[in-house]
Protein backbone atom coordinates (compact mmCIF):
# COMPACT_ATOMS: atom_id res chain seq x y z
CA UNK A 1 0.00 0.00 0.00
CA UNK A 2 1.42 3.28 -0.93
CA UNK A 3 0.75 6.52 1.16
CA UNK A 4 1.43 9.69 -0.25
CA UNK A 5 1.88 13.46 1.51
CA UNK A 6 2.49 16.62 0.38
CA UNK A 7 5.74 17.72 1.76
CA UNK A 8 4.30 20.11 4.47
CA UNK A 9 1.96 17.55 6.11
CA UNK A 10 3.86 16.84 9.11
CA UNK A 11 4.12 20.65 9.96
CA UNK A 12 0.93 20.73 11.21
CA UNK A 13 -0.18 20.71 15.14
CA UNK A 14 -3.30 21.67 16.24
CA UNK A 15 -3.38 25.36 17.91
CA UNK A 16 -6.38 24.24 20.32
CA UNK A 17 -7.43 26.97 22.45
CA UNK A 18 -5.79 29.61 20.13
CA UNK A 19 -7.35 28.48 17.43
CA UNK A 20 -10.11 31.31 16.25
CA UNK A 21 -12.28 28.54 14.57
CA UNK A 22 -13.57 25.57 16.12
CA UNK A 23 -13.49 22.14 14.28
CA UNK A 24 -16.35 21.29 15.72
CA UNK A 25 -18.90 23.48 14.58
CA UNK A 26 -20.81 24.49 11.28
CA UNK A 27 -20.91 20.91 9.93
CA UNK A 28 -22.67 17.75 10.63
CA UNK A 29 -19.16 14.84 12.16
CA UNK A 30 -19.86 11.76 10.45
CA UNK A 31 -19.24 8.94 12.71
CA UNK A 32 -17.76 5.51 11.81
CA UNK A 33 -19.28 2.29 12.49
CA UNK A 34 -16.19 1.07 15.16
CA UNK A 35 -16.81 4.06 17.25
CA UNK A 36 -21.13 4.21 17.20
CA UNK A 37 -20.22 0.43 18.44
CA UNK A 38 -18.06 2.00 21.23
CA UNK A 39 -20.53 4.95 22.06
CA UNK A 40 -23.23 2.21 22.64
CA UNK A 41 -21.12 0.90 25.42
CA UNK A 42 -20.61 3.68 27.22
CA UNK A 43 -21.95 3.44 30.91
CA UNK A 44 -22.23 5.44 33.71
CA UNK A 45 -22.58 9.28 34.24
CA UNK A 46 -21.67 10.07 30.83
CA UNK A 47 -24.07 7.70 29.55
CA UNK A 48 -27.13 9.71 29.31
CA UNK A 49 -24.90 12.86 27.03
CA UNK A 50 -23.93 9.93 24.57
CA UNK A 51 -27.71 9.13 24.14
CA UNK A 52 -28.52 13.01 23.98
CA UNK A 53 -25.58 13.48 21.51
CA UNK A 54 -25.09 10.84 19.24
CA UNK A 55 -27.81 9.78 16.30
CA UNK A 56 -27.34 6.66 15.94
CA UNK A 57 -29.58 5.96 13.49
CA UNK A 58 -27.72 8.72 10.85
CA UNK A 59 -24.13 8.01 12.35
CA UNK A 60 -23.31 11.82 13.36
CA UNK A 61 -23.27 13.90 16.46
CA UNK A 62 -26.00 16.27 16.93
CA UNK A 63 -25.72 19.64 16.79
CA UNK A 64 -27.27 22.51 18.55
CA UNK A 65 -27.61 25.94 18.36
CA UNK A 66 -25.08 27.81 15.71
CA UNK A 67 -24.50 24.12 14.50
CA UNK A 68 -21.90 23.49 16.47
CA UNK A 69 -21.54 19.32 18.10
CA UNK A 70 -23.74 18.64 20.89
CA UNK A 71 -20.46 17.73 22.90
CA UNK A 72 -18.83 21.10 22.03
CA UNK A 73 -19.24 23.06 25.49
CA UNK A 74 -19.37 27.16 26.51
CA UNK A 75 -14.84 27.06 26.30
CA UNK A 76 -15.45 25.51 23.25
CA UNK A 77 -13.88 22.26 24.82
CA UNK A 78 -15.06 18.66 24.08
CA UNK A 79 -16.77 17.33 26.90
CA UNK A 80 -16.26 13.60 25.32
CA UNK A 81 -12.86 14.44 25.59
CA UNK A 82 -12.57 15.79 29.08
CA UNK A 83 -14.77 12.88 30.17
CA UNK A 84 -13.46 10.02 28.18
CA UNK A 85 -10.74 10.54 26.73
CA UNK A 86 -8.90 10.87 23.39
CA UNK A 87 -9.53 7.09 22.40
CA UNK A 88 -13.03 8.17 22.49
CA UNK A 89 -12.86 10.32 19.16
CA UNK A 90 -14.40 8.92 15.91
CA UNK A 91 -12.06 8.62 13.09
CA UNK A 92 -13.69 11.73 11.91
CA UNK A 93 -12.21 14.04 15.42
CA UNK A 94 -9.55 12.20 15.76
CA UNK A 95 -8.32 12.58 11.79
CA UNK A 96 -9.19 16.26 11.23
CA UNK A 97 -7.75 17.82 9.66
CA UNK A 98 -5.79 15.46 8.17
CA UNK A 99 -8.63 14.78 4.64
CA UNK A 100 -7.26 11.21 3.17
CA UNK A 101 -8.68 9.77 -0.51
CA UNK A 102 -9.25 6.23 -1.14
CA UNK A 103 -8.05 4.48 -4.33
CA UNK A 104 -6.98 1.01 -4.98
CA UNK A 105 -3.96 0.00 -2.81
CA UNK A 106 -2.85 3.64 -2.13
CA UNK A 107 -4.07 6.32 0.40
CA UNK A 108 -3.27 10.05 -0.47
CA UNK A 109 -3.37 12.63 2.55
CA UNK A 110 -3.40 16.17 2.71
CA UNK A 111 -4.14 18.89 5.22
CA UNK A 112 -7.67 20.09 5.00
CA UNK A 113 -7.41 24.07 4.70
CA UNK A 114 -11.03 24.43 6.25
CA UNK A 115 -8.80 24.24 9.61
CA UNK A 116 -7.55 27.65 9.87
CA UNK A 117 -3.93 26.52 11.10
CA UNK A 118 -3.80 24.18 8.08
CA UNK A 119 -4.66 27.23 6.02
CA UNK A 120 -1.98 29.31 7.20
CA UNK A 121 0.72 26.00 6.66
CA UNK A 122 -0.47 26.08 2.80
CA UNK A 123 -0.63 29.87 2.22
CA UNK A 124 3.05 30.20 3.71
CA UNK A 125 4.90 27.63 1.69
CA UNK A 126 7.22 29.54 -0.19
CA UNK A 127 8.88 26.91 -2.73
CA UNK A 128 6.64 24.52 -5.00
CA UNK A 129 5.15 21.84 -3.32
CA UNK A 130 6.28 18.12 -3.32
CA UNK A 131 4.69 14.95 -2.85
CA UNK A 132 6.67 11.71 -1.40
CA UNK A 133 4.96 7.94 -0.90
CA UNK A 134 6.13 5.96 1.88
CA UNK A 135 4.99 2.49 0.81
CA UNK A 136 3.32 0.41 4.21
CA UNK A 137 2.75 -3.26 4.87
CA UNK A 138 -1.10 -3.54 4.01
CA UNK A 139 -3.32 -6.28 2.62
CA UNK A 140 -3.82 -5.71 -1.25
CA UNK A 141 -6.81 -4.39 -2.10
CA UNK A 142 -9.51 -4.72 -4.86
CA UNK A 143 -12.09 -2.23 -5.08
CA UNK A 144 -15.23 -2.44 -7.09
CA UNK A 145 -16.14 -0.23 -9.98
CA UNK A 146 -12.45 1.04 -9.90
CA UNK A 147 -10.72 1.42 -13.36
CA UNK A 148 -7.07 0.86 -12.91
CA UNK A 149 -5.96 1.79 -16.33
CA UNK A 150 -8.05 5.30 -15.79
CA UNK A 151 -6.31 5.96 -12.18
CA UNK A 152 -3.34 5.73 -13.90
CA UNK A 153 -3.72 7.67 -16.70
CA UNK A 154 -5.63 10.45 -14.25
CA UNK A 155 -2.17 10.13 -12.05
CA UNK A 156 -0.19 10.69 -15.02
CA UNK A 157 -2.48 13.68 -16.23
CA UNK A 158 -2.37 15.05 -12.32
CA UNK A 159 1.53 15.27 -12.36
CA UNK A 160 1.70 16.80 -15.78
CA UNK A 161 -0.89 19.20 -14.53
CA UNK A 162 1.15 20.13 -10.76
CA UNK A 163 4.54 20.56 -13.18
CA UNK A 164 2.20 23.11 -15.67
CA UNK A 165 0.63 24.88 -12.62
CA UNK A 166 4.27 25.15 -10.72
CA UNK A 167 6.01 27.28 -13.54
CA UNK A 168 6.58 30.60 -11.96
CA UNK A 169 7.80 31.82 -15.36
CA UNK A 170 3.99 31.63 -16.30
CA UNK A 171 2.08 34.37 -14.54
CA UNK A 172 -0.51 32.18 -12.54
CA UNK A 173 -3.32 33.34 -13.86
CA UNK A 174 -2.43 32.11 -17.42
CA UNK A 175 -1.41 29.33 -15.59
CA UNK A 176 -5.11 27.96 -14.19
CA UNK A 177 -6.65 29.17 -18.36
CA UNK A 178 -4.03 27.37 -19.60
CA UNK A 179 -5.40 23.91 -17.12
CA UNK A 180 -9.10 25.07 -17.55
CA UNK A 181 -8.19 24.71 -21.72
CA UNK A 182 -6.48 21.84 -21.53
CA UNK A 183 -9.19 19.86 -19.21
CA UNK A 184 -11.75 20.75 -21.33
CA UNK A 185 -9.84 18.74 -24.19
CA UNK A 186 -9.02 15.79 -21.61
CA UNK A 187 -12.46 15.32 -21.06
CA UNK A 188 -13.68 15.04 -24.93
CA UNK A 189 -11.05 12.56 -25.79
CA UNK A 190 -12.03 10.97 -22.59
CA UNK A 191 -15.92 10.75 -23.80
CA UNK A 192 -14.85 9.82 -27.12
CA UNK A 193 -12.67 7.34 -26.55
CA UNK A 194 -9.46 8.69 -28.09
CA UNK A 195 -7.81 9.78 -24.87
CA UNK A 196 -4.85 6.70 -24.61
CA UNK A 197 -4.35 7.24 -28.44
CA UNK A 198 -2.93 11.03 -28.32
CA UNK A 199 0.79 10.88 -27.69
CA UNK A 200 0.55 14.69 -28.29
CA UNK A 201 -2.20 15.40 -25.35
CA UNK A 202 0.27 17.27 -22.75
CA UNK A 203 1.31 19.40 -25.55
CA UNK A 204 -1.87 20.98 -25.31
CA UNK A 205 -0.97 22.02 -21.86
CA UNK A 206 0.02 25.45 -22.67
CA UNK A 207 -0.56 29.09 -21.26
CA UNK A 208 -3.53 30.80 -21.86
CA UNK A 209 -4.05 34.56 -21.32
CA UNK A 210 -8.04 34.86 -21.68
CA UNK A 211 -9.41 36.77 -18.12
CA UNK A 212 -12.75 35.96 -16.70
CA UNK A 213 -15.22 38.69 -17.42
CA UNK A 214 -17.12 40.45 -15.13
CA UNK A 215 -20.17 38.51 -15.93
CA UNK A 216 -18.60 35.37 -15.39
CA UNK A 217 -17.24 36.16 -12.30
CA UNK A 218 -20.87 37.16 -11.08
CA UNK A 219 -22.27 34.39 -12.93
CA UNK A 220 -20.07 32.10 -10.80
CA UNK A 221 -20.98 33.74 -7.39
CA UNK A 222 -24.22 33.70 -8.51
CA UNK A 223 -23.72 29.54 -8.61
CA UNK A 224 -21.94 29.42 -4.95
CA UNK A 225 -25.54 30.53 -3.84
CA UNK A 226 -26.71 26.75 -4.49
CA UNK A 227 -24.63 25.19 -2.40
CA UNK A 228 -26.12 24.34 0.79
CA UNK A 229 -25.09 27.02 3.30
CA UNK A 230 -23.35 25.72 6.48
CA UNK A 231 -21.76 28.46 8.68
CA UNK A 232 -24.72 31.43 9.24
CA UNK A 233 -22.27 33.74 8.29
CA UNK A 234 -21.46 32.44 4.93
CA UNK A 235 -24.51 33.61 2.74
CA UNK A 236 -24.11 37.46 4.05
CA UNK A 237 -20.13 37.33 3.11
CA UNK A 238 -21.66 36.14 -0.37
CA UNK A 239 -23.86 38.97 -0.67
CA UNK A 240 -21.76 41.83 0.37
CA UNK A 241 -18.71 40.20 -1.72
CA UNK A 242 -21.57 40.83 -4.68
CA UNK A 243 -22.47 44.70 -3.32
CA UNK A 244 -18.94 45.47 -3.23
CA UNK A 245 -17.79 43.75 -6.68
CA UNK A 246 -20.40 43.91 -8.96
CA UNK A 247 -23.49 45.92 -7.61
CA UNK A 248 -22.18 48.74 -10.05
CA UNK A 249 -21.17 47.49 -13.13
CA UNK A 250 -18.54 46.16 -15.59
CA UNK A 251 -16.50 49.24 -14.68
CA UNK A 252 -16.65 49.89 -11.52
CA UNK A 253 -15.68 46.00 -11.00
CA UNK A 254 -12.43 46.18 -13.79
CA UNK A 255 -11.25 49.15 -11.51
CA UNK A 256 -11.88 47.53 -8.28
CA UNK A 257 -9.66 44.41 -9.36
CA UNK A 258 -7.20 47.40 -11.13
CA UNK A 259 -6.81 48.84 -8.05
CA UNK A 260 -6.36 45.64 -5.83
CA UNK A 261 -3.46 44.35 -8.46
CA UNK A 262 -1.87 47.27 -8.06
CA UNK A 263 -2.01 46.75 -4.15
CA UNK A 264 -0.67 43.22 -4.55
CA UNK A 265 1.88 44.19 -6.18
CA UNK A 266 2.98 46.02 -3.73
CA UNK A 267 1.99 44.30 -0.37
CA UNK A 268 1.63 41.24 -0.68
CA UNK A 269 4.21 40.36 -3.30
CA UNK A 270 4.03 36.57 -3.24
CA UNK A 271 0.07 36.38 -3.77
CA UNK A 272 0.41 34.52 -6.99
CA UNK A 273 2.12 32.18 -4.80
CA UNK A 274 -0.46 31.70 -2.39
CA UNK A 275 -3.08 31.11 -5.46
CA UNK A 276 -0.64 28.17 -6.85
CA UNK A 277 -0.57 26.50 -3.84
CA UNK A 278 -4.35 26.66 -3.52
CA UNK A 279 -5.09 25.38 -6.75
CA UNK A 280 -2.25 22.72 -6.40
CA UNK A 281 -4.18 21.61 -3.05
CA UNK A 282 -7.40 21.53 -4.38
CA UNK A 283 -6.64 19.78 -7.80
CA UNK A 284 -4.14 17.23 -5.66
CA UNK A 285 -7.25 16.29 -3.31
CA UNK A 286 -9.64 15.95 -5.62
CA UNK A 287 -8.81 15.35 -9.28
CA UNK A 288 -7.92 11.35 -9.29
CA UNK A 289 -11.24 10.79 -7.32
CA UNK A 290 -12.78 11.53 -10.89
CA UNK A 291 -12.03 7.85 -11.50
CA UNK A 292 -15.11 6.81 -9.24
CA UNK A 293 -17.69 9.55 -11.30
CA UNK A 294 -15.56 10.73 -14.32
CA UNK A 295 -15.86 13.92 -13.59
CA UNK A 296 -12.89 14.83 -14.55
CA UNK A 297 -13.17 18.69 -16.49
CA UNK A 298 -15.17 19.39 -12.88
CA UNK A 299 -12.75 18.61 -10.76
CA UNK A 300 -10.09 21.13 -12.36
CA UNK A 301 -13.18 23.79 -12.92
CA UNK A 302 -13.55 23.52 -9.03
CA UNK A 303 -10.07 24.13 -8.23
CA UNK A 304 -9.55 27.58 -10.88
CA UNK A 305 -12.74 28.64 -9.79
CA UNK A 306 -12.28 27.98 -6.15
CA UNK A 307 -9.04 30.34 -6.64
CA UNK A 308 -10.28 33.09 -8.17
CA UNK A 309 -13.27 32.89 -6.23
CA UNK A 310 -10.83 33.24 -2.98
CA UNK A 311 -9.54 35.81 -4.94
CA UNK A 312 -12.79 38.13 -5.24
CA UNK A 313 -13.67 37.82 -1.80
CA UNK A 314 -10.23 39.13 -0.79
CA UNK A 315 -10.78 42.03 -3.17
CA UNK A 316 -14.09 42.49 -1.57
CA UNK A 317 -12.82 42.59 1.96
CA UNK A 318 -9.96 44.99 0.53
CA UNK A 319 -12.05 47.10 -0.65
CA UNK A 320 -14.42 47.10 1.78
CA UNK A 321 -11.54 47.64 4.53
CA UNK A 322 -10.97 51.41 2.60
CA UNK A 323 -7.70 49.79 0.59
CA UNK A 324 -6.03 47.57 3.07
CA UNK A 325 -6.11 43.41 4.04
CA UNK A 326 -3.87 41.08 6.36
CA UNK A 327 -2.33 37.92 6.13
CA UNK A 328 -4.96 36.83 8.57
CA UNK A 329 -8.12 37.50 6.63
CA UNK A 330 -6.80 36.24 3.62
CA UNK A 331 -6.70 32.74 5.58
CA UNK A 332 -9.67 33.45 7.32
CA UNK A 333 -11.60 33.58 3.54
CA UNK A 334 -9.52 30.22 2.66
CA UNK A 335 -11.16 28.17 5.65
CA UNK A 336 -14.18 29.32 5.65
CA UNK A 337 -14.48 28.86 2.09
CA UNK A 338 -13.19 25.37 2.12
CA UNK A 339 -15.61 25.00 5.13
CA UNK A 340 -18.94 25.41 2.96
CA UNK A 341 -17.22 23.23 0.38
CA UNK A 342 -15.74 21.17 1.16
CA UNK A 343 -17.32 20.14 5.13
CA UNK A 344 -20.76 19.12 2.62
CA UNK A 345 -20.26 16.23 0.44
CA UNK A 346 -23.58 17.40 -0.79
CA UNK A 347 -21.80 20.56 -2.08
CA UNK A 348 -19.28 18.74 -3.40
CA UNK A 349 -21.74 16.69 -5.45
CA UNK A 350 -22.98 19.76 -6.92
CA UNK A 351 -19.96 22.12 -7.60
CA UNK A 352 -18.88 18.99 -10.12
CA UNK A 353 -22.66 19.13 -11.37
CA UNK A 354 -22.63 22.94 -11.92
CA UNK A 355 -18.75 22.52 -13.47
CA UNK A 356 -19.69 20.18 -15.69
CA UNK A 357 -22.11 22.67 -17.12
CA UNK A 358 -19.90 25.61 -17.40
CA UNK A 359 -18.23 27.01 -20.49
S1 LIG B 1 -9.67 23.90 13.39
FE1 LIG B 1 -7.58 23.04 13.27
S2 LIG B 1 -6.28 24.25 14.66
FE2 LIG B 1 -8.45 24.72 15.11
S3 LIG B 1 -8.97 23.34 16.81
FE3 LIG B 1 -9.56 22.27 14.91
S4 LIG B 1 -7.76 21.06 14.27
FE4 LIG B 1 -7.07 22.53 15.85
Amino acid sequence: MIHSFPDYYNKFSCIADKCEATCCAGWQIVVDEESLKRYKKVSGEFKQRITEGVNFKEGVFYQKQGKCCAFLNEQNLCDMYTALGEESFCDTCRRYPRHIEEFENVREFTLSVSCPEAARIVLSQKAPVTFYDVEVEAEEEEFDDFDPMLYEKLLEARREMLLFLQNRSIPVAERAAGLWNFIEIFQEEMDEGTLFADSSLYGKLVPCSVRTSYEEAQALSALLHHLEFLAEEWEETLLQTEQVLYENGATVYEEIKQDFLAWKAEHMPDWDIMMEQLLVYFLYTYFCGSVYDEYVASKVKMSVCSAFYIEELAAARWKKNGGNLTREEVTELVYRYSRELEHSDENLCTMDQMMEEIG
